[in-house]
């Protein structure tokens, strides 16, 4: 359980507002902390700097510091915020989504962001979940390092194994700064990968209706 003053305020406020999750702080005394600090100061001697000029020198503390936030994914498991479940629908049955989730996510093979949104679906069998509580699965999932295409079939996978709904759609639309500032340098490209079950794979017109409508609160841009 996180301190008090770690939780944040409402429900609503963790849709929308980033990060979804409290960052623990790093402990500094740590000697895996440390280590890792030292090859931190590797890496600057390596690109051709000075690791112990002025502005560099507390540059490992900082990195540390992100990559708390940046890997925060590792330590949460997504069954949490799936576990609390609703049945008091009055028999509701229609498509539940939340679109324009943002992601924010680094690449496992540069560790560099990938930046982006997801839009999550499904079709509740008898009990729903808190609205937030997706935005906290695309989170967990998307602060560890990963590939576009893994991401979208975790996210859907784990709505699919813990709440058992009819169905799950996920769409995830994202740029990738590995493909923007080096190698193929195309800046404006978007990457956009789906993974559907149950009905949203087998009707046509559910899986439609999901298109149209994320069509409809969204559109890529940055
Ligand atoms: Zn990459």
């Amino acid at each position: 359980m996180l301190p008090a003053n770690l939780q944040l305020p409402s429900a609503q406020t963790q849709i929308s507002a980033y990060p979804v999750f409290p960052m623990k702080e790093p402990d500094f005394n740590d000697p895996k902390t440390k280590q890792a600090m030292e090859h931190i100061r590797s890496i600057l001697g390596f690109i051709g700097d000075d690791a112990n000029r002025e502005g560099l020198i507390d540059t490992p503390r900082r990195v540390i510091k992100a990559y708390y936030e940046h890997f925060c994914g590792y330590s949460m498991d997504p069954a949490e915020p799936l576990s609390r479940t609703f049945t008091e629908i009055e028999g509701y049955d229609q498509m539940v989504l939340l679109s324009g989730i943002e992601i924010q996510s680094h690449c496992e093979h540069h560790m560099v962001p990938f930046v982006g949104k997801a839009h999550v679906a499904y079709i509740p069998d008898g009990r729903v979940v808190g609205l937030s509580k997706l935005a906290k699965v695309v989170e967990i999932f998307s602060k560890r390092l990963q590939v576009q295409e893994k991401l979208t079939a975790q996210i859907a996978g784990s709505i699919q194994e813990h709440l058992k709904p009819r169905g799950v759609a996920v769409v995830v639309q994202a740029r990738h700064y590995c493909m923007c500032y080096r190698g193929v340098h195309q800046p404006h490209a978007w990457t956009t990968t789906s993974k559907l079950t149950g009905v949203f794979l087998n009707n046509l017109a559910t899986r439609e209706e999901f298109l149209r409508l994320i069509s409809i609160t969204q559109s890529p841009s940055m």
